[in-house]
């Protein structure tokens, strides 16, 4: 009888702590799960699922506009924002009673409470403690804002969420993915929408014609871009009382002054560990400020793993339901970690849609001899009879010498959907030649990847 209370004391009832805790149980460990919030974790409750939603959401407004080139007329549309919230708050509560049935059903006992670290094996939650000869630390992440003054006056992603009400207008902080995909989602809704960041060009990190490629789209549909711009202060108008309980006034380090009905800030998030109780530990942080792990997850204390956004570098949730799964079969399942993180594709859902695998064009020009670069930017099918001026980009890096694809770009309708099968090719170490006879499907916007010809650069 082992001298644990459990095998695996997992904290964090996210994605990656599910699909551990899960798979641990399942090969007979015996699992414990602790989580202070809600079941599911960021990307349940206030991440992919409910901004999906919302995306879906705000499109319909492009689409009952455009559908008139088609026929349709939709004279007496409305928007109601509080239904929206209120049908997405119960699919969510939806999810969270499937993730208690999962975890239940696989015979992991769940704890509810803010759980700290009081030593390599033991937690206390709740005004009680719990050994376990592993513990595992999967809390994520939370937003993160700067420090100016006003910022208490900002709402995160966390809030955008839950709004009463839409503004009339919003500034949006940030460049990443966050700040673009609120910016589409509000923007679509109606709602004046304004985008600071405070470099040059947003998106930092995707291949530079597909960052030029979404300003100019973003630009057209509506969405002001402040790029060079930082909010410095922001302050609450004394006039006041908009539907937000109050408009507000934010200053720029341009020396501009604007008056908005809310400011979000979406400028990162950072690891979900303060008053952890890491210092119990012999756990150690990485220059980031994440967990510091080595390749099975483990971090400097070796009864102790961590994964998922509190791990960093890439945080999507597919990342963390990987390593869940790995590292639950390298502990109780004997086999090697055998995890790759190459070809990780993403999207970010703006309006257009972003979605990328592989390597950018200057990632593969440092890395590579020669490249080779197939482009194309054109107006798809689907906006032919409308009057939307929206163009798609698709772009292909090869590598001239062994004529490997290392990257596959894409800016439009349903570039998620198209990237995932062109990432199944890329891992399967696919070839221009391989992308090139293989026949298209007619007419599709994805048949432009196997008939790019012309080198552009
Ligand atoms: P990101 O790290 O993607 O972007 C943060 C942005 O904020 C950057 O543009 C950054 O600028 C800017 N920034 C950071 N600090 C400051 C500051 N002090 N003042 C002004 N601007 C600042 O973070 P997000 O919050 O957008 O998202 C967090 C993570 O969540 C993402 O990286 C992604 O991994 C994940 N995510 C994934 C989604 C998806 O898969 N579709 C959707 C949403 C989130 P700079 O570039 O100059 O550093």
């Amino acid at each position: 009888m082992s001298q644990y209370d459990y095998d695996l004391l997992v904290i964090g009832a996210g994605s990656g702590g599910v699909r551990a805790s899960r798979t641990a149980a399942g090969l007979g460990a015996r699992v414990a799960v602790v989580e202070e919030r809600y079941l599911g974790g960021t990307c349940v409750n206030v991440g992919c699922v409910p901004k999906k939603l919302m995306v879906y959401a705000s499109h319909y407004g492009e689409s009952l506009h455009t559908a008139s080139g088609f026929g349709w007329h939709v004279d007496a549309a409305r928007f109601n924002w509080p239904e929206l919230i209120a049908n997405k708050n119960r699919e969510i509560a939806r999810l969270n009673h499937v993730y208690d049935r999962l975890l239940t059903q696989a015979g992991v006992t769940l704890y509810e409470g803010r759980a700290r670290l009081m030593g390599p094996n033991r937690i206390a939650v709740a005004e009680r403690e719990i050994t376990a000869e592993r513990i595992l630390i999967a809390v994520g992440g939370w937003p993160y804002k700067p420090d100016i003054p006003g910022i208490d006056l900002a709402i995160t992603s966390n809030e955008a969420f839950y709004l009463d009400e839409l503004p009339q207008s919003i500034v949006i902080v940030g460049g990443g993915y966050i700040a673009v995909e609120f910016a589409g989602i509000f923007n679509g809704m109606g709602v004046e929408t304004h985008l600071c960041y405070r470099g040059d060009l947003f998106l930092r990190g995707f291949d530079r014609d597909v960052r030029e490629f979404t300003a100019q789209e973003l630009t057209k549909k509506g969405i002001k871009l402040h790029f060079d711009t930082d909010i410095t202060a922001i302050t609450r108008t004394p006039e006041g009382d908009n539907q937000q309980g109050g408009a507000y006034q934010v200053q720029t380090d341009g020396g501009a002054q604007w008056h908005t009905g809310l400011v979000m800030y979406a400028t990162g998030r950072r690891p979900n560990i303060d008053d952890l109780g890491l210092e119990h530990t012999a756990v150690q942080l990485t220059d980031q400020g994440t967990i510091a792990v080595d390749k099975s997850m483990r971090t400097h204390e070796p009864s102790i793993y961590a994964l998922g956004d509190v791990t960093g570098p890439i945080a999507l949730t597919p990342v963390a339901l990987a390593q869940g799964q790995a590292l639950a079969h390298h502990l109780y399942g004997n086999r090697p970690m055998d995890l790759s993180y190459q070809n990780v594709p993403a999207a970010v859902f703006s309006q257009p849609t972003i979605a990328t695998v592989g390597l950018t064009e200057e990632e593969a020009r440092e890395k590579y001899l020669s490249i080779d670069i197939y482009k194309t930017s054109f107006r798809p099918m689907q906006y032919s009879l409308t009057e939307l001026d929206a163009k798609v980009l698709i772009k292909l890096v090869v590598d001239r010498d062994s004529d490997r694809v290392l990257g596959c770009h894409m800016v439009g309708p349903d570039a998620g959907e198209i990237i995932q099968g062109l990432a199944v090719a890329m891992n399967a170490g696919a070839t221009k030649a391989d992308f090139d006879r293989t026949l298209g499907i007619h007419p599709t916007i994805a048949e432009e990847f196997v008939t790019l010809r012309e080198v552009t650069e």
